[in-house]
């Protein structure tokens, strides 16, 4: 990720020289009271995130023996979650005990690091920065963050060492959408598949190279409003020579069932209405989880419900949509475990409803290649634990103090935070649940990756 970090010890201006680098005023930068009082964040020019360390490890006494204690967390927390790490030094001071403590540990892990001397306010400031060649960082940028001296030196030096940044998500944008369907034997795959293909909104075509064992085809469907959505269905050897598999568990442990998921953005897990949710359901949900992927669940074979409910309406429920509704809540419930996928009622003998399964995974693509605002992040988060505070494991909560998006597909978050082992399983399903909600990722799992600084 793009991160800048500032580290360097008190009262040598790092605040001024934050407020200089996001050009803003301090009341509306992001500050992250509660959960992360210690640190401060902004995303700046759309590139990169800023973060200002000095914060950390302040709220111990202040000696000048725990500041340098201080001073220690801040550039270990700066080395794990910055990139390009910016050491603010004061010319007037010159080189402190606690400057050298700083510089040793930035040179001994090899980070990018930019050394900037402060307050150089004055012409004859200039040349006392040269002492500062000798912490071994390079040559000094001499800046004043009070009167706007050397910014534009220091932005063009933070842009030289953070490179040029990546390319967006927007050509991925026109990247098929691989799907695939997963489910036990019999609870209508191939029906599905079968009537997928014979959409006449459906062009397909095969994929070249492809052998005969592990087929994929391209979907490309004309959406109502013109709009053409492009899939890449994988695994489609059981559509065209329907094969024979005698043991669920072996078809569960199968290479290709693996496969198929390997290589699926999205996957749909076909369940039988009549049966309902089996622990093989389940077991297989897991599987696509653990493997990272999103999925939808689909209710196949819905039209036996409908027969069944126009001949003998089921007792407690007032209408179809009433049975619907109660039957999707303790789906749900037996599903738990998953990203609160989105689910659907099909039936591949009536075709009701099996082009939605398109539509549907189409808007997850969106969400597969979603860049969450680290501030917003943030913002979230600290409202999770202040709506719900995290238990004391030991003598302490767990906290974090910064979190940001690390990765796509499956979306990954990095957790800088006090203790690993503080973060007990019920809390971290709280978060994961409500950061789903919260960014609308339905369907779509959640990692996080904890680093922590203590
Ligand atoms: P697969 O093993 O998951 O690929 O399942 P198949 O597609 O072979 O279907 C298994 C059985 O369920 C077949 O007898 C299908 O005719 C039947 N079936 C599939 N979909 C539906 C459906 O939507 N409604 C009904 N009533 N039967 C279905």
């Amino acid at each position: 990720s793009r991160t800048v970090a500032l580290v360097g010890r008190p009262n040598v201006g790092k605040s001024r020289l934050f407020n200089r680098l996001c050009g803003k005023r301090m009341s509306i930068v992001h500050d992250m009271p509660g959960v992360t009082r210690d640190l401060i964040s902004t995303e700046v020019r759309d590139d990169y995130v800023l973060l200002d360390t000095g914060g950390i490890g302040m709220e111990i006494e202040m000696t000048s023996k725990k500041i340098s204690v201080a001073a220690e967390e801040q550039v270990e927390f700066a080395i794990q979650a910055a990139s390009v790490i910016l050491f603010v030094v004061d010319v007037r001071e010159g080189i402190t005990t606690l400057d050298e403590i700083v510089a040793q540990k930035l040179r001994r892990y090899g980070k990018h690091v930019l050394l900037v001397t402060n307050k150089v306010d004055l012409e004859e400031n200039e040349e006392a920065a040269d002492e500062f060649i000798s912490l071994g960082l390079g040559e000094p940028l001499r800046v004043s963050a009070e009167h706007g001296r050397g910014i534009a030196e220091l932005e063009t030096a933070i842009d030289e060492k953070l490179g040029p940044k990546p390319e967006g998500s927007e050509a991925d944008q026109s990247q098929r959408i691989r799907i695939s369907l997963l489910g036990r034997p019999n609870v209508g795959k191939s029906s599905i598949g079968n009537r997928l293909l014979n959409s006449t909104r459906l062009i397909v075509s095969d994929v070249p190279g492809t052998t005969r064992d592990s087929v994929e085809l391209d979907l490309d469907y004309k959406h109502k409003d013109g709009e053409l959505l492009k899939f890449r269905l994988a695994d489609t050897a059981g559509l065209r020579m329907k094969r024979k598999v005698d043991s669920p568990v072996e078809y569960f442990s199968s290479v290709r069932t693996q496969a198929a998921m390997e290589r699926s953005d999205v996957v749909f897990l076909v369940i039988d209405a009549v049966d309902g949710v089996t622990k093989q359901d389940q077991a297989l949900a897991g599987e696509i989880l653990d493997a990272g992927r999103a999925l939808i669940i689909v209710v196949n074979k819905w039209d036996l419900i409908i027969d069944r409910w126009t001949h003998d309406p089921i007792e407690g429920f007032k209408n179809l949509k009433h049975f619907l509704k109660s039957y999707e809540e303790s789906l749900r419930k037996e599903m738990f475990f998953l990203p609160n996928p989105p689910v659907l009622f099909v039936s591949a003998r009536t075709g009701f409803e099996i082009e939605s399964m398109l539509n549907v995974a189409a808007a997850m693509q969106a969400t597969l290649d979603m860049k969450l605002p680290t501030g917003k992040l943030n913002n979230v988060i600290q409202n999770l634990f202040e709506a719900r505070a995290p238990k004391i494991i030991g003598t302490k909560r767990f906290k974090v103090f910064y979190a940001v998006q690390t990765g796509s597909r499956p979306l990954r978050i990095r957790f800088f935070c006090n203790r690993i082992e503080r973060l007990d399983p019920g809390y971290r399903r709280y978060l994961e649940k409500a950061i789903i909600h919260e960014f609308r990722l339905n369907g779509c799992p959640v990692r996080f990756d904890l680093v922590g600084k203590e």
